[in-house]
């Protein structure tokens, strides 16, 4: 795979931001914070630096494990949840992404632990040709070393331009999947633990999109939104960042016509089957000679 200094440099760029965003969005989630709130500083902040979200600012509580994104009206007050925080930031279409977890219980440390130290054993052994299904392997066996399960249904990825989820896929247990990592990748690694059943489900109601395809639509609405969207080059979009420019029933209105028009399509948020409690830890690594991990302040 060929990957030029050009685009290293863009998502080296991207990275970063995605970094410094992750860490000053860590230090927001507090008690009596409102989550609203920080996603909308955490996504000024990506600006602010020279980014651009690569997906909405995510901030999954508890059992969920990801795909939780403030609503335009959101009421959630941080008060003892373990929050997800999941943050991506491209640069011309180059991502970034990162992501790590805030236990506010004070009960969850070693929860919090496992997902963290399964990422860092999976950077120890990461290097070309490593196969996916033995990054699978270290991820599940740190996570089961502290008595918890890897979320098996949720992955890891490659990242290229204004692509979040390309291949290869990382597994969090032992697929025994040999598709070995070549020189030029880039991927994110991101181990899930919880002391539940390790598996999740989508919730019915969503509020992350993305385009799939431009379909001829009927409504005025739909159209507004389809003209509004193509800027993200097929990267994801909330119901919030809409109802900035057009009234918040317009853009429910549309979103439902290119649901069912399938122009676009939703990313519900993800519950853990048994009610567990999910933490996560993710990076973003560039695959060469040498290793290079682009999330890094
Ligand atoms: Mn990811
Ligand atoms: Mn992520």
């Amino acid at each position: 795979m060929e990957i030029s200094e050009e685009e290293i440099e863009s998502y080296r760029k991207a990275g970063k931001i995605a970094a410094e965003a992750l860490e000053y969005g860590k230090g927001l989630i507090k008690s009596g914070a409102k989550l609203l709130d920080v996603s909308e500083k955490i996504e000024k902040k990506i600006e602010d630096l020279g980014g651009k979200p690569a997906f909405p600012a995510q901030i999954s509580c508890d059992s969920i494990a990801a795909h939780y994104c403030a609503e335009p009206d959101d009421e959630t007050v941080f008060d003892k949840q373990v929050c997800s925080l999941d943050i991506g930031v491209h640069v011309n279409g180059f991502i970034g992404d990162n992501a790590c977890t805030v236990d506010l219980s004070g009960a969850y440390s070693d929860l919090v632990k496992a997902s963290e130290e399964a990422l860092k054993e999976a950077l120890k052994i990461v290097q070309i040709g490593v196969t996916a299904g033995e990054l699978g392997k270290i991820i599940q066996e740190t996570i089961s070393s502290f008595g918890f399960s890897p979320i098996k249904n949720l992955t890891g990825h490659g990242l290229s331009r204004f692509n979040i989820h390309d291949k290869p896929t990382i597994p969090n247990f032992d697929t025994g999947d040999e598709t070995k990592l070549e020189k030029g990748m880039v991927i994110a690694i991101e181990p899930f633990a919880t002391d539940g059943m390790g598996m999740v489900y989508e919730q019915e109601q969503g509020n992350i999109f993305s385009l799939v395809q431009k379909r001829p639509v009927r409504s005025m609405f739909a159209r507004e939104i389809l003209k509004e969207i193509e800027k993200y080059n097929g990267l994801p979009f909330t119901t919030r960042w809409l109802a900035k420019k057009m009234p918040l029933a317009k853009v429910g209105f549309g979103l439902r016509e290119l649901l069912r028009a399938e122009a676009v399509r939703s990313y519900p948020p993800l519950k853990e089957k048994k009610k567990g409690i999910v933490t996560q830890a993710e990076k973003s690594l560039i695959i060469g000679d040498k290793i290079e991990v682009i999330t890094r302040t």
